[in-house]
């Protein structure tokens, strides 16, 4: 008899450091649309790990746009700044392992340590501290807390993009070992991410290809926490009209400035062009969506935004 597959179990994951903008929504859209169509659940995540840099103001405002836009979502909200005790969990479980440990580098070390022009996403860590003896630990932690690492092993780790192929990284050369938590205290984004997403019960990722880079490092702590590996979709970023990238402080994209100019359905039309699902904008909701969203026809490289936006 075939196995009857289940229902999928997607969600959106906003970091609320600012406003939500035209960029944010176009990836909460996606997410929502390839959930839905197949009677599967969506789920929001707040990302507020940096709690001084994400107040609960803008989470909330975070949510009152979502709401505005039409979005329903399965269950509760997941607020990360809640959650310490299942990272907490999950941290041990990887100290168990011997897969940690202490980092005293500072940034302006990090940066010394590599070519000036490749500024911080392109930083893999040299491993200064990866070696260190019991003594130096003590003696280096009574001047500075330490981050914490993941020690990572010369490993390509290759898995397969529902919209770019496949993508593989080596761990050591690609990556280098990475902070799970910083010096700060504040939780690290790749372990907070992949432990949210296990225990929701998520099994498809959809969001910006800013992050697909760090999709091996998260597939590696799934392996190393015996966790359930996910699909991942990692769609283009948006560009307005005249084909620049969107960016927070870019206050004309932000929705809160938008809303004011344009009904969420005008919006949504400007979305399903961008997204390829037609050909000119028209008023549509977030549910008259479900009938034109076309996986097909999404676009690989870079969604382009219409003119009708600016005009
Ligand atoms: N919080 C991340 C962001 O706003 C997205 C994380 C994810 O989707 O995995 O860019």
């Amino acid at each position: 008899m075939p196995i009857k597959e289940l229902p999928p179990v997607g969600r959106f994951a906003p970091t609320p450091s600012g406003r939500l903008h035209l960029g944010n929504l176009f990836c909460a859209m996606i997410a929502y649309l390839s959930v839905r169509h197949r009677g599967g659940q969506f789920l929001l995540r707040i990302e507020d790990l940096d709690r001084p840099r994400c107040p609960m103001h803008l989470s909330e405002m975070a949510i009152r746009d979502l709401e505005k836009m039409g979005f329903t979502w399965d269950g509760p909200i997941l607020f990360q700044s809640q959650r310490d005790n299942h990272y907490e969990a999950a941290l041990q479980c990887l100290r168990s392992q011997g897969l940690i440990y202490p980092c005293f580098c500072t940034r302006a070390e990090l940066h010394a340590s590599i070519a000036p022009n490749l500024g911080d996403t392109m930083l893999v860590y040299p491993g200064t501290c990866a070696r260190l003896t019991p003594e130096e630990v003590r003696r280096k932690s009574e001047t500075r807390a330490p981050a914490l690492r993941l020690r990572v092993p010369d490993e390509t780790i290759s898995f397969r993009d529902r919209l770019q192929g496949t993508v593989s990284e080596n761990l050591l050369r690609d990556c280098g070992d990475f902070v799970l938590r910083r010096s700060d205290g504040l939780w690290g984004y790749q372990l907070a991410v992949v432990v949210d997403d296990a225990q929701s019960g998520v099994t498809e990722v959809v969001r910006g290809m800013d992050l697909l880079s760090a999709t091996p490092r998260q597939i590696y702590l799934q392996r190393c926490l015996s966790l359930a590996p996910v699909h991942y979709m990692h769609i283009p970023l948006l560009l307005d009209p005249r084909g620049r990238r969107l960016a927070k402080r870019d206050r004309d994209l932000s929705l809160d400035v938008l809303l004011e100019k344009f009904r969420a359905e005008e919006l949504w039309g400007f979305l399903a062009c961008a997204a390829g699902f037609l050909s000119a904008p028209e008023p549509l909701s977030l549910d008259d969506l479900l009938e034109v969203y076309d996986e097909g026809k999404l676009p690989r490289d870079h969604a382009v935004l219409p003119e009708a936006l600016v005009r």
